[in-house]
């Protein structure tokens, strides 16, 4: 069975994020937004650092503002730097696409690719006591779909104002890797 969500390490550290709220007591809301989701009930407008979304349960609209915090400047740099790499290592990616090893290389520089419920600033206009609502939660595995489908989104609502490219030249890092000696050898 395909995963519905987190298809992806990308979406899957989302997706991950969301269930977390499961750690403490049981939430009968998840399956609620699971099912909101798959419906696409949420329709979503994300730039960097602000995930918008208009919920529609049983034909009112929900409007669900999610503000994250960006890359600190260690985090991006960093981010840069392994992102670049990444993306001159395999000029044959799909445009918008990361390769899985490189969301494993980020984890373990601890730069954080999801954000942490409590860290994050979740408003839903509804009166649900229980926070974050159904909505807000609906949004989020939204988010980790579109993530799925679009890796690079997950680089992008971290780092506002940068779109990672690879090396402007591509075969400038293939020649630097050869060994000179093995390639004029005899
Ligand atoms: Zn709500």
């Amino acid at each position: 069975m395909s995963a519905e969500f987190g298809a992806t390490p990308w979406g899957r550290v989302w997706v991950r994020t969301v269930e977390s709220t499961v750690a403490s007591a049981p939430n009968p809301a998840l399956p609620k937004a699971r099912s909101l989701a798959r419906n696409h009930a949420a329709t979503l407008s994300v730039e960097a650092g602000r995930v918008e979304a208009d919920v529609v349960v049983s034909g009112v609209t929900h409007q669900v503002r999610i503000e994250l915090p960006h890359w600190s400047e260690r985090e991006q740099a960093e981010a840069e730097r392994l992102i670049g790499k990444a993306l001159g290592d395999r000029p044959g990616l799909a445009a918008g696409d990361l390769p899985d090893s490189l969301e494993a290389d980020l984890r373990r520089d601890d730069i954080g690719i999801a954000v942490p419920l409590d860290a994050m600033e979740a408003t839903c206009p509804c009166r649900t006591r229980r926070r974050p609502c159904v909505h807000v939660l609906a949004t989020l595995y939204s988010l980790s779909q579109r993530i799925d489908e679009r890796p690079m989104l997950a680089v992008e609502l971290r780092s506002p104002g940068w779109s990672p490219t690879a090396p402007a030249d591509p075969d400038w890092t293939m020649l630097a890797d050869l060994d000179p000696e093995g390639f004029y050898g005899s």
